[in-house]
Parts: C-alpha cells; structure tokens; sequence
C-alpha cells in the first residue's frame, strides 16, 4: 500500500501564482541551494509545462530571486518530450565555471516537488491508508469523523499549522476585497473582488445574495493569488479561491467557531489527499479537473462537516463535486492564471455548495463510490491532449483578447 504525506505537504503558505510553477520551483531552488552553499552560479532548463507557460507564471523570476544573489541562467526548452513529468526542471550548480552538482526536480503539483537522485528526501508517509473506503470503514468502526482520524494520524503541531492556514486564507480574502486596479501580466484584468463585494443589486434576494458574497470571497483570494501575494495552496494556488469562499461564507453565516472551521480543513485536505495520491492535483498531469475540480471536492467535503453529515454524505457530495468536473482543460491565456482560473473558482465554489444540498437529499441512491470518480479523473486526464494541460496551446488560450 502507498500510505500518503501529511496534510501539512498540502495545505501550504505561499505567494502565487502557481503551486506547480511558481511554489514548487521555488521549492526546489532552496533545497538545491541548500545542497551546494558553495556554488557561485546555477544554471536551470525548465522542460514540458514549465517551458510551455514559465514566462506568463513568472517561474524564471522566482528561479532567479531564490538563487540569488548567485546569478542563474534560465532556459526554456519546450521540445524535449521524453520526460518522467510534464513539469520537470534540470538545475546545474556551478562553481568557478565547473559543474559541481545537478538534479533533475518534478514538480508534482500543489507546489510539492520530487527529487530524481541527489538524496533530498521526499516527505514522509504518515497515513497507511491510502482509500476512502478503507478509511471510511476504519471510522465506521471506531466511531471517528474524518478529522478525528486525522487527528490521529498526524503530529503534534499540526492544529497549530492549521491555524496558521486558516489565518492565512482569511488575510487573503480581506486583502483582495481591499484590492484595486489591474493584474500583472498585461491581459489588463481588473481586480473585481471589492465591486462584486459591495456592489449589492437593488432589491437582491437572499439567494442572490449568498452567490455574490461566495463569489466575492473566491474572487478575492483568486486575484491575491494572480498578483503574486501571499495564499494558501487549497490543493493548488490556481484553485486557492474555492475552499476559503465556502468556509469564510459559512462562517459568517452560520456562526461556526475557528475550532469547527479546522475540522472542516481537515476534512477537506483528506479529501484532496486522496485526489493527490491517487489521481493528480496538477492541471499540467490531468487538466483542471485536478485543481478546479479537487478543490471542489474539498469544499464540498468541508462544507458537509460543518454540517455534520455522516460519512457517506461527506463521500457522495466530494464524489458529486469531483463527478461533474470530468474533463475539465486546462488552458489559461497566456499562462497567467487569470483566465479562466479566477471566475473558475468562483463557480467551484457555488458548485460545491450545490452539491451538499444534492448529496444530503439523495444519497442512499449513488451508485459511484469517490474511489471511483478519483481513478476515472486519473484516466481521463491521461487520455486528455497535453494542449489542454497547461500549455496554453488550445481552447481559450487561443483567444485573441480584444
Ligand atoms: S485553468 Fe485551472 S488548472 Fe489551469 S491554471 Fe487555471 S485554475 Fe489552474
């Protein structure tokens, strides 16, 4: 059995725009560097996804400001294809002009990263299971919830973590409603967080209501994260909007504590845990069904603690929310993750509202279990063209703006 990492590998703090192609080669430099304190130079080629869409993420700007003050070459190469992961990155560390280290570094999604050789270690594996079922049968018969299960699996500082995580996507949401003007990048995107935020209709219903704060809050840390400012991977910085949306939203409306709104976390990160090391979390592996489409999962999953669903609810809305992202591509305008990604999250968020409601009526009647649709998202993303994973060669990336 594969065993999983700790939540603490996916929820993490970070500045944007991208897990995989800002967070993750950031990453990378300071464990590299941190090999080699004596070389005066490094030189690092970015290959598949992080060729194709580097510039518009900015990855050789975070490449070179965390190797600094060693100068870095930077070189895109987008025709090698013989590659172990489409976000694969070789660094060289120089030291008078000679080659005294290199390691080839993947950078798996969700800003977490695998050395090929070179002895850094990957995280550690704190949870033996690695299935719904079987953990969701191992709650069933020790009468635990979600987050109670992993309550026990994980180490002593990881409440505290979460409560930095919670913080941190809070700032995020206040930050962005406070935000103003346009998004770096040159597609001129105005920051709408704050209008969507105030700009109440004139005889708004409550229903229409709860859409625009929902989709207020998801703009908000979406934007925060297109300007490159501090958020948290939810699993990934692209789908960063969508799990705050929903909790902050509830929160306010429902009055839950800080303390129910950590289970719900936990509940939630399980969730993408699953996604992650069973399918993929990476819309350069599997397209945004594997950003979009989990964090959805998550919130659903979170939104179903803090109701206090059972276990088979929380499965089916997760399993809903994951079931209608099935093919969802990948392709942002010019690599930036502001189109389609910001307005994506917003509606990731309504949908995993939805699906709540839907599981909570319906569920003695699903016939597909979240192992499932998890293996069928891993599928189809293997089956998707790599124009749809990131490369910004097809679909809306083809879009001539106006
Ligand atoms: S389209 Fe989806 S997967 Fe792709 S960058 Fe945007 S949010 Fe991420």
């Amino acid at each position: 059995m594969q065993g999983m990492e700790s939540l603490t590998e996916l929820y993490k703090i970070g500045r944007g725009p991208s897990s995989s192609h800002t967070m993750g080669p950031e990453r990378a430099c300071k464990a590299f560097r941190q090999q080699y304190p004596a070389a005066d130079a490094f030189r690092v080629t970015l290959y598949g996804s992080l060729a194709k869409t580097g510039k518009g993420h900015g990855t050789d700007e975070v490449i070179r400001k965390t190797l600094a003050p060693a100068p870095c070459e930077v070189r895109f190469d987008s025709k090698t294809t013989a590659l172990p992961h489409p976000n694969t990155m070789d660094m060289v560390a120089l030291l008078n002009g000679c080659e005294i280290g290199q390691a080839r570094v993947l950078s798996i999604g969700g800003g977490s990263i695998a050395f090929e050789g070179h002895g850094v270690k990957k995280p550690e594996t704190v949870y033996e299971k690695s299935t719904f079922s079987d953990i969701a049968a191992y709650c069933k018969e020790h009468d635990l919830r979600l987050w109670e299960y992993v309550a026990e699996q994980e180490g002593p500082d990881f409440w505290s973590h979460m409560e930095q995580v919670w913080s941190a996507m809070k700032q995020a949401i206040t930050r962005g409603l406070a935000d103003k003007g346009i998004l770096p990048g040159g597609l001129e995107v105005k920051k709408k967080a704050g209008a969507l935020y105030r700009n109440q209709h004139i005889d708004e219903s409550a229903e229409t209501r709860e859409h625009r704060m929902v989709c207020a809050f998801a703009f908000a840390v979406s934007e925060q994260n297109a300007s490159g400012e501090e958020i948290v991977t939810a699993p990934t910085c692209g789908a960063a909007g969508v799990l705050p949306a929903v909790l902050y939203y509830q929160q306010q409306k429902h009055r839950f504590s800080d303390q129910q709104i950590l289970h719900a976390l936990a509940t939630a990160g399980l969730i993408g845990n699953l996604i992650k090391t069973n399918a993929s979390i990476s819309g350069a592996e599997c397209g945004c069904q594997a950003e979009i489409g989990s964090a959805c999962a998550m919130a659903a999953a979170a939104l179903g603690e803090l109701f206090s669903l059972d276990i088979d609810k929380i499965e089916y809305a997760a399993e809903i929310a994951i079931e209608h992202h099935l093919g969802l591509t990948c392709d942002p305008i010019c690599g930036l993750v502001q189109i389609p990604c910001i307005e994506r999250n917003a509606v990731a968020a309504m949908r995993a509202i939805n699906a709540v409601s839907l599981a909570s009526f319906l569920w003695d009647s699903r016939k597909i279990s979240f192992d499932k649709v998890v293996k069928t998202m891993k599928e189809t993303g293997r089956d998707l063209s790599s124009s749809y994973k990131e490369t910004s060669e097809a679909g809306l990336a083809k879009i001539k703006l106006e």
